[in-house]
């Protein structure tokens, strides 16, 4: 059989990296059928469940746990630079503050509402509710939702798992790619009071007074220890919870956006749908410590294995990425700049028009 691509409907050439791993990946349908397609995954499976067997706390959760309480730890000490008149240990302690704010809501918030910084489902449901709610300005139930229970469960299919949420087409290109990401931290607190909506009286309310005290409590400090006023103090809150925002939007959108798409009634199995519909950025010092493997370099091993933590998804990716290789499938990688430049020249096709569906022939 020949290697097509079935886009929205139609016959369409596919793109030239793509043809030879189309044609590869009919192989085991030539030769097993469904089975054969099934046990890929299965057999990806017990590799990297054997590798996380062999794994040591440390390795599995003690990381990633020490990452994030670092970050707790180092906000005393921005505060109290933060209450600096030498504006060079003023604007050590923003910095200080804006990254401890990254690994903990960005990170923090993202392997918690997987469950992966503890095997208790209690332990695993409170540090949910804390960094998605406490320090994240956002509700738990509705977070977990969009990002688990349905962009996780339905990558890349179209009304499901599209990443659409992401796209904003009334805003240009500029506009969105640069400047709106820094209104993040005022939109994230309004966002979830729409989402509280039709959710149980006691989730509201623990939504609302745990958004509140995380809120309050960053002003609280920036009064009383770092000494600040109350416009300043509001100002440095602003700074500090923006300063990631662009890259966290960008990586957003980077890592599914553009990628084959596909739809409800004719999705692909789990491992050609995660390796077509997911990117993988290079290594970056600053994002895999802030925004953890899983977002940035390890997003296929995480989206295959979405419970792994950050380090755990780092130690698997050498068995992910040569398997995928050896079957024939695409293991997707791309650096930030030239998804950027992609985005920013196909911004209309990308984020303004609605995407095509592509139908893997042979595999679905
Ligand atoms: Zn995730």
């Amino acid at each position: 059989m020949q290697a097509l691509c079935v886009v929205n409907g139609s016959m369409q050439k596919v793109p030239e990296e793509w043809t030879e791993r189309e044609r590869e990946m009919e192989r085991p349908v030539r030769s097993g059928g469904e089975e054969d397609r099934e046990t890929l995954m299965m057999e990806l499976t017990r590799l990297v469940q054997k590798t996380v067997k062999e794994s040591s706390w440390w390795e599995k959760r003690g990381i990633d746990c020490s990452i994030l309480a670092m970050a707790f730890i180092s906000l005393p000490a921005a505060f109290l630079l933060l209450g600096s008149s030498q504006v060079v240990w003023f604007v050590l302690g923003l910095l200080v503050m804006g990254v401890a704010h990254a690994v903990i809501t960005v990170k923090g918030t993202h392997l918690s509402s997987h469950g992966a910084l503890s095997e208790s489902a209690v332990w695993g449901q409170f540090w949910a509710i804390f960094f998605i709610e406490v320090c994240g300005s956002f509700t738990a139930r509705a977070g977990v939702k969009a990002h688990v229970k349905m962009h996780h469960a339905h990558t890349n299919v179209i009304g499901l798992g599209d990443s659409s949420t992401w796209k904003v087409p009334f805003l240009p290109r500029i506009m969105y790619l640069f400047i709106a990401p820094l209104a993040v931290p005022i939109i994230t607190p309004i966002v979830a009071v729409g989402q509280l909506k039709g959710q149980p009286l006691w989730a509201v309310v623990r939504t609302v007074v745990c958004v509140s005290l995380g809120v309050y409590s960053q002003y609280i400090l920036l009064r009383c220890v770092s000494g600040l006023e109350c416009g300043p103090a509001l100002l440095v809150m602003l700074l500090s919870r923006a300063m990631f925002s662009l890259p966290y939007i960008h990586v957003n959108i980077f890592q599914h956006i553009g990628l084959p798409m596909f739809s409800p009634n004719r999705r692909p199995k789990r491992i050609y749908q995660m390796s077509h519909g997911v990117l993988n950025l290079p290594r970056n010092p600053l994002l895999d410590w802030t925004f953890g493997h899983s977002l940035i370099n390890c997003h296929v091993e995480h989206h295959l294995f979405p419970s792994l933590s950050d380090n755990m998804c780092l130690k698997v990716k050498p068995i992910v990425s040569r398997y995928l290789k050896e079957k024939s499938l695409p293991y997707q990688e791309d650096s930030y700049l030239s998804r950027l430049s992609l985005f920013f020249h196909k911004y209309q096709e990308l984020m303004v028009c609605a995407p095509p569906i592509t139908e893997l022939v042979g595999v679905q």
